[in-house]
């Protein structure tokens, strides 16, 4: 389906993410679980976004990545505004530009590895994947679990399956959600390896929540949220990351706000 607002501005930031509020309604309360959060990344910067549970990082990513709609504020993804487009236009814009990786892998339990690979491809209309598929599951660690079904993997493995998947439509931009936050420590740290080295080898944007400061510390850049508040943005000093002016400081809070809802 053709679209109007697709075409990527050039040399807009990859992520731009301005004035950005969340709220839900919770009985006769609003709670804030994002307050007022801005920030660009621009393209092939690596960064981490950490903070206390509950601080608003899966809701944030899940606005970036066009997943979720926010109360307010605008995200911008390679410079087309997801505000306006319809449902079906985002999914559009997610499949062409976005890689996700969750906590918890999230594969289709029915296909194979490499079926499940072969998903975001499909949806684009793309034949003849087959091959490239197959040498991300080879890149992976994975050649010889093509036919698996996840069920028969394990954790680690159905990350790096989850991995392949996020890089088979050749993202802009890669989002983890806690990519390691499910797995041992040895196993955490191989599929860390591949992200950045499946970040290096495609010149992939990366914005990794973690709460795992090491792993962050390994990025250009680490943004912490409190309360639904940016509390620091500050850059890691890792040569050959791409930096950003620093956010101001905001006020420091913990976990989510609850007000009154003005309209009682
Ligand atoms: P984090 O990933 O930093 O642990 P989340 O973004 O998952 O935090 O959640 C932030 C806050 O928002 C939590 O207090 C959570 O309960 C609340 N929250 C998340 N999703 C919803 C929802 N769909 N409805 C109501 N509250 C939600
Ligand atoms: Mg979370």
């Amino acid at each position: 389906m053709p679209l109007q607002q697709d075409e990527p501005r050039p040399g807009a930031p990859v992520l731009r993410v301005h004035r950005l509020t969340k709220t839900y309604a919770s009985g006769a309360r609003t709670l804030t679980v994002l307050r007022d959060v801005s920030f660009d990344v621009a393209e092939g910067e690596t960064c981490a976004i950490v903070g206390p549970s509950g601080s608003g990082k899966t809701t944030l990513l899940g606005l970036c990545a066009g997943l979720d709609d926010p109360t307010d504020g605008s995200v911008e993804l390679c410079g087309i505004d997801l505000g306006p487009l319809s449902e079906d236009a985002r999914a559009e814009v997610r499949n062409r530009y976005v890689g996700f990786v969750f906590q918890t892998f999230q594969l289709i339990p029915t296909l194979t590895a490499l079926e499940n690979v072969m998903v975001p491809a499909e949806l684009r209309g793309e034949t003849g994947v087959l091959d490239h598929a197959r040498a991300l599951l080879e890149q992976v660690g994975l050649g010889d679990r093509l036919d698996h079904y996840p069920a028969q993997l394990s954790g680690g493995e159905q990350q790096r399956v989850a991995l392949a998947r996020a890089f088979i439509n050749r993202p802009t931009i890669l989002f983890a959600d806690e990519p390691t936050g499910n797995l041992d420590d040895e196993t955490g740290t191989a599929i860390e390896r591949l992200i950045f080295d499946l970040n290096r080898a495609a010149g992939t944007t990366l914005v990794i929540v973690t709460h795992d400061l090491d792993l962050a510390r390994r990025t250009g850049r680490i943004i912490r949220l409190k309360g639904g508040r940016v509390v620091s943005d500050e850059p890691t000093g890792v040569p050959g990351a791409v930096q950003d002016e620093p956010v101001e400081e905001g006020p420091v809070e913990e976990g989510p706000v609850e007000e009154r809802s003005v309209a009682s």
